[in-house]
């Protein structure tokens, strides 16, 4: 299929060199690596040692000890947050800090741990999806066991300023946890710099593969584990590691580490040509999010006026995604787009971009012929484009729900 991929916040393809490291462990190397008593374990063990190093000099970590590995980030945050909670139950009414656009992962835990009694407090973002820090300040308690706040928002790719949170979290001595998932390998990501005690990190965002991921957790930081077995990863998450997926997950690490500052600085001009050419072309194009604090691979536009859905259709042979989530009964706008303030009928006229190592210049002029001729032509047929010119308000006005 020739698809021009420019999806990566969904999920990023296998970087060949990382298939290439994992290969042996897939086949020949299969030993376990709690099996030490021959050297296929042995092997396997210190193939697993050498990925928690390649990590925690990704982040910034002083031991590669500080490494907990995972299915994956979901299971990173459920840890972080579940785990935090239960270590410390002796305090009653604790609180969790966070904000509303964080992913479901954080979200979805959230939500379960207030049924358990814990209470979870969203502090202000702005319009751009920045956090308001005095507010952020204001929500902190004695009673505050925990804040949880993304580097980087994986729709609006909002860049959050995780250093002064940092400094808050150390002056009221509460423990910090960042989902860093879209962050990695794109901006530079530093446990000890910006005082972080407990990270989240996926594979397969970041040219690793699926289903394995990381928790960093600072050492000190004591965390009551999910999964009980063999005590595993200093007790903190049981079950035989998967040695390949590991193997993969550093090498991603290793490979993110060393071309940062190049193919970030790459993805940004990308971006910039992208995001120019459509004010350029395009009249009625409006960024959400944040117009710099933002990832270098990530843009999110409204095309006033026009069904997302529609204009992807458009678009065909590019992979892209809308600022709408499908469930069974209705077309809801993102609940993301929803909480910085976009009205419904721009959040279903939206599209995210997210820009990776495959991508260059010929695909982003292509792409941008594809958005103006039809935008141009979807216009001409919309029923809003036509209210609009008349003057109707169309801040209510709900897209039929077209399956
Ligand atoms: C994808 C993603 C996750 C979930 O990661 P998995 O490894 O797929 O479980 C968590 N947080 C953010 C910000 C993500 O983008």
């Amino acid at each position: 299929m020739n698809l021009i991929y420019m999806d990566h916040h969904a999920t990023t393809p296998l970087d060949p060199e990382v298939l290439d490291a994992m290969m042996p462990y897939l086949t020949t190397e299969f030993g376990n690596p709690s099996s030490n008593t021959h050297e296929m374990g042995h092997f396997a063990r210190i193939a697993v040692e050498k990925s928690r190093t390649q990590l925690a000099l990704l982040i910034g970590a002083s031991s590669p000890d500080e490494i907990v590995f995972t299915s994956g980030a979901t299971e990173a945050d459920n840890l972080a947050l579940k785990g935090i909670v239960r270590a410390f139950k002796e305090r009653s009414q604790p609180n969790i800090v966070t904000i509303a656009i964080e992913h479901k992962a954080i979200l979805d835990t959230a939500k379960s741990l207030q049924k358990e009694g814990v209470e979870i407090r969203f502090a202000k973002i702005d319009s751009s999806g920045l956090v308001d820090l005095d507010d952020f300040k204001r929500k902190i308690d004695a009673k505050t066991i925990l804040i949880s706040i993304q580097t980087a928002n994986s729709e609006i790719g909002v860049v959050q300023p995780v250093n002064q949170i940092g400094k808050i979290a150390r002056e009221h001595n509460v423990l910090l946890h960042t989902d860093a998932v879209q962050a990695l390998g794109r901006i530079d990501v530093n446990v000890l710099r910006d005082n972080i005690d407990l990270l989240s990190i996926s594979g397969h965002k970041m040219y690793g593969p699926k289903g394995v991921g990381g928790l960093y957790v600072r050492k000190g930081v004591r965390l009551v584990p999910m999964i009980d077995g063999g005590g595993h990863e200093r007790g903190m998450r049981s079950g035989t590691l998967n040695v390949p997926g590991i193997v993969g997950l550093g090498k991603a690490a290793e490979i993110a580490k060393r071309d940062l500052l190049a193919e970030s600085s790459r993805l940004t001009l990308l971006r910039d040509m992208l995001a120019l050419g459509i004010a350029e072309r395009i009249d009625q194009a409006k960024l959400n999010g944040h117009p710099t604090r933002r990832l270098p691979n990530n843009l999110n536009f409204a095309f006033a006026y026009v069904e997302g859905e529609a204009l992807l259709l458009a678009c065909k042979g590019f992979a892209l995604s809308t600022g709408s989530a499908c469930t069974s009964t209705s077309l809801q706008s993102s609940y993301v787009l929803k909480a910085i303030g976009v009205p419904d009928h721009l959040a279903h006229s939206s599209i995210r971009f997210g820009l990776g190592k495959s991508n260059n210049e010929d695909q982003i002029e292509l792409l941008l012929h594809k958005l103006e001729t039809s935008v141009k032509r979807l216009r001409e047929m919309s029923p809003l484009y036509d209210m609009a010119k008349e003057g109707i308000n169309i801040d209510n006005y709900q897209w039929p729900h077209s399956h």
